[in-house]
């Protein structure tokens, strides 16, 4: 082995987030030997963060690449549905799709790391820099030196929020309600009609989705797995104020913990649920036994690399959930920097080029985002907007284009 391949194998990167793109990102950059190490803020092992995730050929092909595989991951469905208000089959398509979960991923990506990479409750305060070396400050401790620092820790990044404090996501105007009812508390009826498809109801400015996941622990056997649902609903800035008041009277800044939202904002739900929805997914809102309410933000950074630190993930851009596609950007974004790494001798060239391949990607996928969200009728300012809009109202606008794969490449 050469010289230089001797000291790329000395270089060292800190990671901040170990969720997807922390995680991501370490994978691909051991696999091009650097050491990395990764500090989660969470204390405690990240798991059951709930969500389905929808699968694209690049999140299979990242995976495939970074060495974690695609053993396992979750259910295939064949067909996406629209139903009507009675659950009548108003819009049909073929389509294959891999539904994973969050879990699952974690869990793959996990084990290309060694346990004593992978460091809790180690929350990130302050990076400093002399050019070549970043010196990371934690709350809870001693203080890390590396070669470069990765910021991958989400949308409210603090890495982000030292480096570039002006770069704020914006709430798009809309929330869902969530949650994933056991497969087995569903009514007959419901596990026949809606369960083994991707299916779409679409009431007027409103959206409601629902597909397979696994349940828990991974667990793919049927009767055994879980179903996503979704249900995104139109609400202003004030609204979503009065939403972040929890039970005990509480004001949270962006979201509320699960077990804290107001039991009468659910109770509302329901009821308004009650007015509009088909039995099968009324049936399955009942079975979620802690719905929870999630607000839809955006935002695309204007750069990704400041010095020796880089942003990766939604921490980089974070686009609006309509594509299914966050976890696959972040093992894009991860696979791109350890690439520009393995190729530039040069780390700061290697960065450069980083940015200019992601950037432009990240805030493509954002525009994306933005333009599948104008069925919900807010901030509709252009005549495409409108265009769209009404596009997407018609079941067969919304399953030709939400969450579907090779969008990028249309
Ligand atoms: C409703 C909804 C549905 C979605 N559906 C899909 C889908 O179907 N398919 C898909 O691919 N994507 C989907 N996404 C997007 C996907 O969840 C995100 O893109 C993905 O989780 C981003 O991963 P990340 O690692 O960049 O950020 P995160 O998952 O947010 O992780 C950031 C991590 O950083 C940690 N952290 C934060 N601050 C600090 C600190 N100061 N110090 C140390 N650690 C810190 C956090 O604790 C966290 O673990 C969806 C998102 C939403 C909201």
């Amino acid at each position: 082995m050469g010289a230089s391949a001797q000291q790329r194998r000395k270089r060292r990167a800190i990671v901040i987030g170990g969720s997807m793109s922390g995680l991501f990102t370490a994978a691909f950059l051991r696999r091009i030997g650097w050491e990395v190490d990764v500090y989660e803020r969470s204390s405690v092992e990240l798991v059951g963060r709930g969500a389905g995730i929808t699968s694209h050929p690049e999140l299979l092909e990242a995976l495939a690449k970074c060495g974690a595989g695609t053993r396992n991951l979750g259910i295939e469905v064949e067909r996406r549905l629209a139903i009507d208000r009675r659950g009548r089959i108003v819009g049909e398509r073929p389509l294959r799709q891999i539904l994973t979960s969050w879990d699952r991923l974690q869990s793959l990506l996990r084990e290309t790391i060694p346990a004593v990479r992978y460091h809790l409750g180690r929350t990130f305060q302050r990076v400093e820099q002399d050019g070549t070396q970043v010196c990371v400050r934690f709350a809870e401790g001693p203080t890390e030196r590396a070669d470069l620092l990765v910021g991958g820790d989400g949308v409210r990044s603090g890495v982000r929020g030292q480096l570039a404090p002006d770069v704020q996501p914006a709430y798009a105007g809309y929330y869902i309600w969530r949650g994933a009812p056991n497969e087995a508390d569903l009514a007959p009826a419901t596990q026949a009609s809606i369960f083994p498809h991707f299916t779409f109801f679409l009431p007027e400015r409103q959206q409601v989705i629902g597909y397979p996941i696994a349940g828990l622990d991974n667990d793919l056997r049927p009767g055994h797995r879980r179903y996503n649902f979704i249900w995104y609903r139109v609400g202003d800035a004030q609204e979503l104020e009065d939403m972040c008041v929890d039970e005990d009277g509480r004001r949270h800044e962006f979201s509320v913990p699960p077990p804290l939202i107001r039991k009468d904002l659910i109770a509302r739900m329901r009821a308004e649920a009650a007015e509009i929805m088909p039995p099968a997914f009324l049936d399955a809102l009942a079975n979620i036994a802690h719905p929870f309410f999630t607000p839809i933000y955006d935002f695309a950074a204007p750069r990704l690399v400041f010095g020796r630190v880089a942003l990766v993930g939604d921490a980089a851009s974070t686009a609006r959930p309509h594509m299914g596609f966050g976890v696959a950007k972040a093992g894009g974004d991860a696979c791109a920097l350890a690439e520009a790494l393995r190729d530039c001798e040069n780390i700061d060239a290697a960065l450069a080029r980083y940015d200019a391949e992601r950037q432009p990607m990240g805030e493509r996928i954002v525009l994306h985002g933005r333009k599948l969200g104008t069925f919900l009728g807010v901030d509709l300012a252009t005549e495409e907007d409108r265009r769209m809009s009404k596009l997407l109202m018609d079941p067969g606008g919304q399953l030709d284009w939400i969450a579907v794969p090779n969008f990028l490449a249309a």
